[in-house]
């Protein structure tokens, strides 16, 4: 397995001007050391990011917005809503964990130099990024943005999976209206940003192509395996996507300060695992995950070691085995969405 690793030290230069804030450079800081620790720079080859171009961006954001923020934020500290801070380097990181995301979306789809698959480890996150603003820590979408890039570089269809403890409104809108890119997104609900409800199923042409699984608090790795054996892996595996990408937030961990949540580590591997298997069979594995939230720094390069080690598995054969929830108002909740996207997916 080919794997590449985006990472960019301008990634470190957004950072909150005033408060200590969850979103911070540390997070990365601390992920590049467990990289280390597990020789991960020696397994994988390195990436580097560039600034996305205008183009790219308004594929998602509107014309006006990215006017607005390229007016108001380079070289600037304050803030785009009351959650997301820029700082003097927020623009040029922005721009880059965009264009590298596009790069790395592109290559992998291309099967570049043999890439078979990516992470980026690049803030800010974007998943909550709305055509025309800022949300939630997030200044421009990037994988929607990559997703854009990956259907103008000849993929016809694309699938992005999000694992964030929270729901990726941005990336749902971008997309509700539309056949071509699969959102699917399982999450704490309800709870920020307050979308995510299983009724939201897409619209339009759209309609079956937005998957939501709501999770109640505290839930952990059972009730993740059971969206992905249950709902995720057999549409993915319908809609056989060319390339699959993550919205690879870490903040349902146990020990995440914001989630309210408690997934394990383990967890995240064998949720990366069924991500694979899955890929394996509809696009030759071609997977590229972004990060998103995680802000338990120890927990964060915990988890993204064990995405990268399923990434770079030689072998997809037995992994630890979790058993799906028990949890009879899952299975409600399961059988509801079951029914409800019965006419476009057959589960
Ligand atoms: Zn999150």
């Amino acid at each position: 397995m080919s794997v590449a690793l985006l990472y960019d030290e301008l990634f470190l230069n957004h950072r909150d001007p005033v408060y200590s804030h969850p979103e911070c450079p540390e997070r990365l800081i601390a992920v590049q050391g467990a990289l280390m620790q597990a020789q991960m720079r020696d397994r994988t080859s390195n990436r580097a990011s560039r600034p996305a171009t205008p183009d790219e961006i308004t594929r998602v954001h509107d014309v006006a917005y990215f006017d607005g923020v390229q007016r108001d934020v380079p070289g600037q500290e304050g803030h785009l809503d009351p959650d997301t801070f820029f700082s003097e380097g927020s623009w040029d990181a922005a721009l880059n964990a965009a264009g590298g995301a596009v790069d790395l979306a592109v290559d992998v789809l291309r099967a570049e130099d043999g890439l078979t698959s990516g992470m980026g480890l690049v803030r800010p996150p974007g998943h909550h990024a709305e055509a025309n603003r800022a949300m939630g820590f997030c200044i421009f979408n990037n994988i929607a943005i990559a997703a854009e890039a990956a259907r103008a570089a000849g993929a016809k269809r694309v699938a992005i999976l999000d694992w964030d403890v929270h729901h990726g409104n941005g990336t749902q809108h971008t997309f509700e209206k539309r056949k071509d890119v699969l959102y699917l997104s399982a999450h704490h609900y309800p709870f920020f940003p307050g979308t995510g409800s299983h009724r939201e199923i897409g619209r339009g042409e759209g309609e079956g192509y937005t998957v939501n699984v709501p999770l109640r608090a505290g839930g952990g790795d059972a009730v993740f395996v059971s969206a992905f054996d249950q709902i995720f892996c057999p549409i993915i595996a319908q809609y056989k996507p060319d390339l699959l990408l993550i919205s690879a937030g870490f903040d349902a961990h146990a020990q995440d300060p914001l989630g309210g949540m408690s997934v394990s580590d383990d967890g995240y591997r064998v949720l990366a695992r069924k991500a694979r298997q899955v890929a394996e069979q509809v696009c030759g594995g071609k997977i590229v995950a972004l990060l998103e939230g995680g802000y338990n720094v120890e927990a964060l390069g915990r988890s993204i070691v064990g995405l990268l080690e399923e990434l770079l598995a030689d072998d997809l054969g037995d992994a630890e085995q979790i058993a799906p929830s028990a949890d009879p108002q899952l299975g409600k909740v399961m059988d509801e969405i079951k029914r409800t996207l019965e006419p476009y997916w057959n589960l």
